[in-house]
């Protein structure tokens, strides 16, 4: 692609639960851009149905700049969400996508802008080599994308996740993904093109906590595998294991009380241990084949992927796509 002289950036920032990071969030991209005279930037702040008074210092800061613009969806529908909402809605020659915690450093979007012109990528992803995030979670993360690269074609690189610039005929792809159980960066990835990367530093979160407790980064991990999430039939996977589990030490038990003390009926121990773990296993696996059968099912229904309340600063007031 040949070098923008004044390339027009979107940077999309889904925001819950961050309302005290926004201020420092637009300063530090203000002063970014200042470092890349000719360009201009609107930054889309998606309010995803946070509990917190996120929206009202969008509100605050929508007035005081025009290149701010605010979407303020009807409830959480989840980060994933949030962003496809923003990257809608989107015009810049590129799009930038970052957390709005400032975890993804701000500092970074002209290093973005100017590896895609250098390479030219259509697409350039930072990594993240040094994460600022508790083990737990680095691990975790580490272990999703062993499994994610076991379980599929494409090459991820476990350092990536959202942040990211894209070009507009790449933002354009992605917008044709409509699937309801989505995730920005595996969508991007999967649309192809050409893919650099970045080493950036990662920052600490500026302030509040994540809002990706374990339980929730085990949820999304195994809804990004399985592409899907149905409660009901997850707890039938619960349930076989736990039957196969206990059927294990149960089994354990029948073992030794046969070694040491004579049982009446022979070959009744093998043939209530297996009954039981097998019952167990089929319940699970029934839970898996659930678990698809509930992905299908949530596509079908072809539901709008988010619902917006109330947009600012666009130029023409747009309901939900
Ligand atoms: N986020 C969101 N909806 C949610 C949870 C998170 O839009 O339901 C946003 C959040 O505002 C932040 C980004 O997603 O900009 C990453 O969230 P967080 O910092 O909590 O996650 P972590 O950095 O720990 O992965
Ligand atoms: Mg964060």
């Amino acid at each position: 692609m040949a070098p923008h002289p004044s390339p027009r950036i979107s940077i999309v920032a889904p925001t819950y639960r961050c309302s005290t990071c926004l201020v420092e969030l637009h300063r530090r991209i203000v002063s970014a851009f200042a470092g890349m005279p000719g360009s201009d930037f609107e930054l889309i702040l998606v309010n995803d149905g946070s509990p917190e008074d996120d929206w009202q210092r969008i509100e605050e800061l929508a007035t005081s700049d025009s290149r701010i613009k605010g979407i303020n969806l009807s409830r959480n529908f989840g980060q994933h969400h949030a962003i496809s909402a923003g990257v809608d809605h989107a015009d810049g020659d590129w799009v930038v996508v970052m957390d709005a915690d400032l975890q993804d450093r701000p500092e970074e979007i002209p290093r973005l802008y100017e590896k895609a012109m250098a390479g030219d990528f259509d697409v350039v992803f930072a990594q993240r080599v040094f994460r600022q995030d508790p083990v737990m979670k680095v691990l975790l993360s580490r272990a999703f994308n062993l499994l994610i690269n076991t379980l599929s074609s494409l090459p991820i690189d476990p350092t990536i996740g959202n942040f990211s610039i894209a070009s507009r005929q790449v933002i354009t792809a992605y917008r044709k993904l409509r699937e309801s159980s989505r995730s920005y960066g595996l969508g991007i990835l999967w649309c192809g093109f050409r893919v650099g990367y970045l080493p950036v530093e990662h920052g600490a979160r500026f302030a509040g906590r994540s809002s990706y407790s374990l339980g929730r980064s085990i949820h999304l991990a195994l809804e990004s595998i399985t592409s899907l999430s149905n409660k009901p039939l997850r707890m039938a996977i619960n349930v076989g294991f736990s039957i196969s589990f206990t059927a294990f030490l149960y089994g354990l038990y029948l073992i030794l009380r046969y070694l040491f003390h004579a049982v009446p009926v022979p070959g009744w121990t093998s043939t209530v241990v297996s009954v039981y773990f097998l019952s167990g296993m089929i319940l699970a696996f029934m839970g898996i084949l659930g678990l698809y059968l509930g992905k299908v099912f949530d596509e079908v229904k072809g539901r709008p992927l988010y619902i917006i309340r109330k947009t600012l600063n666009f130029d023409q007031e747009q309901d939900g796509v």
